[in-house]
């Protein structure tokens, strides 16, 4: 598989999406042969990428492979591959009806529907930590067992899953569902 083409295509179609941008959320995926990360550039569009500009990062952390610097998230990307042996890819976002509850520093139930609760549980908000910092991070392990997506305290979103397909297709339920959850309450 080309991790650098296939994360410029996945990332494209994030943004067409509207769930990140040249300033915010980054996505990544690994090549478990070799224990690289492959993760979007800080400040560029990600409707534009191309896969040379992708960076590449083994696992002593050093940028191999890239033309451009890698997103200052890279350590919450490290964590969430380090916590799941079993994932692919990892996507940040700050997509707006999930991170309104991370602002709350509120866990997310999906209860409401019983088809999503298998899948994502009760969403757990970590605790705030800088951004770019391993801060960040604190607790990741327990919030992405045995679920996909866990909030971060103050800031957004993390959601893992089996590559970046997986990946885009939960977190996109997931705050589908947020929004579903935030009109139901309105009714
Ligand atoms: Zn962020």
């Amino acid at each position: 598989m080309n991790f650098a083409k296939e994360l410029a295509l996945f990332s494209a179609m994030a943004e067409k999406k509207g769930m990140v941008s040249s300033l915010e959320g980054n996505l990544s995926c690994i090549d478990r042969a070799t224990g690289n990360i492959y993760i979007t550039p800080s400040h560029k569009s990600k409707l534009l990428l191309q896969p040379d500009q992708i960076c590449v990062v083994n696992p002593a952390g050093e940028q191999i492979g890239g033309s451009e610097k890698k997103s200052s998230e890279y350590f919450l990307h490290e964590a969430a591959y380090k916590a799941r042996a079993d994932i692919g890819a990892v996507v940040h976002c700050h997509v707006p009806y999930l991170s309104a509850y991370a602002f709350a520093y509120r866990d997310f139930e999906t209860r409401a529907d019983t088809f999503l609760h298998q899948i994502f549980g009760t969403v757990k908000c970590l605790p705030y930590g800088d951004h770019g910092t391993h801060a960040i991070h604190q607790g990741i392990e327990e919030a992405l067992r045995g679920r996909p997506v866990a909030l971060l305290g103050g800031h957004g979103v993390v959601c893992v899953g089996a590559d970046l397909e997986d990946a885009l297709g939960l977190i996109e339920a997931a705050e589908n569902y947020a929004k579903t959850v935030f009109i139901k309450d309105r009714l």
